[in-house]
């Protein structure tokens, strides 16, 4: 629930509130404002109802919150989250272009498809080392050695990068060389990696499950901030339908929706949401269109020999093009490229 405070009301007031919130075994927030002091209590909804705040004279009002994800909703917060990446911001008025390729694949290839990146403003260099095939057999990806790579291509090139993580174990390890973490679609219920990336503070772009609702993608990632981690991008990957032209179906809707109940950042794939590179920019076009705070999108610097995802990556001269396509529509949306 969400307790405005009396304008007159002073801070022993506030902590008052907050200790009784507390020691109901619910968990205190404070959020001064520049008017008003905004309390909150989250947790059990039985013991919330019986919370007797309604009888301080301090207390101006008391409004649940409807929905299931609390601290990530525009109830909880009406303005938009920006969420810092190196130097710059995701979110607020700006669209964020994060490039590269699927996989770390040699040093070569990564400084290589990192140029490009930079070349044609990119803002951040994506990359997995750690990769989550759905066949045992595919390339896994180069894991602590990838890291190594990608730690040099974005210090050479002064931007900064991102890389899935694939287990709680791996997020000290990991950390050392990355600027952010990726949690996957196939992770995005695995809640003790949500809890895990949730106690750093490094910006986490958390994708949605291909087959997970928008209310799950919201509450994974409350788990992530209820860890103190509020440094959280939404990514909408594409989910799965009985569409098969397509390797995915981009949920556009979502992005929308997303907007509307959360204060996060949105973020769109279409490189995974279409899976076809013809389709890439023409989606990268209707991502600016429809509200969505940035793209992330596979580029490499020859796709022919891609070991994953070579269908989907673009060269540098479709990056290229892509980029100046992308700029009238970034305009028309009233935003700057990050
Ligand atoms: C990726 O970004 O390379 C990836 C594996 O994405 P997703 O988790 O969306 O499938
Ligand atoms: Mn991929």
């Amino acid at each position: 629930m969400i307790i405005v405070l009396k304008s007159k009301a002073t801070e022993a007031d506030a902590q008052e509130i907050l200790s009784v919130i507390k020691d109901a075994g619910l968990k205190p927030l404070y959020m001064p404002g520049v008017e008003r002091i905004v309390l909150g209590a989250l947790g059990d909804e039985r013991i919330l109802a019986n919370l007797p705040i309604n009888a301080y004279s301090c207390v101006e009002s008391v409004k649940p919150i409807l929905t299931s994800y609390k601290q990530v909703s525009r109830e909880m917060q009406s303005h938009d989250s920006q969420v810092q990446f190196g130097d710059k911001m995701i979110g607020g008025g700006s669209f964020c272009v994060i490039a590269g390729p699927c996989a770390i694949e040699n040093e070569e290839q990564i400084l290589a498809s990192a140029a490009i990146v930079k070349r044609h403003g990119g803002m951040g260099l994506r990359g997995g080392a750690y990769k989550p095939r759905s066949s045992p057999y595919s390339f896994q990806g180069l894991e602590e050695e990838g890291l190594k790579l990608m730690q040099q291509a974005s210090q050479e090139y002064g931007i900064p990068c991102v890389t899935e993580i694939i287990d709680a174990s791996l997020v000290d390890k990991v950390g050392e060389y990355i600027d952010a973490f990726q949690v996957g679609a196939r992770n995005m219920q695995n809640f003790r990696l949500l809890k895990a990336v949730g106690q750093t503070q490094k910006p986490i772009i958390l994708k949605r499950g291909m087959s997970a609702t928008i209310e799950e993608v919201l509450l994974a990632a409350e788990y992530i901030f209820n860890e103190g981690n509020q440094n959280i991008v939404i990514c909408e990957r594409g989910i799965r339908t009985f569409e098969n032209a397509t390797r995915n179906t981009l949920d556009l809707n979502a992005v929308a929706y997303i907007k509307m109940k959360s204060h996060l950042p949105v973020i769109v794939d279409p490189s995974h949401g279409t899976g076809i590179r013809e389709l890439v920019t023409p989606m990268a076009k209707a991502a600016v269109a429809c509200g969505a705070d940035g793209i992330i999108v596979e580029v490499h610097n020859n796709p022919q020999v891609a070991l994953s995802d070579g269908m989907q990556s673009l060269d540098e001269q479709d990056f290229e093009k892509m980029m100046k396509g992308l700029m009238p529509f970034i305009k028309a949306a009233g935003k700057v490229l990050a």
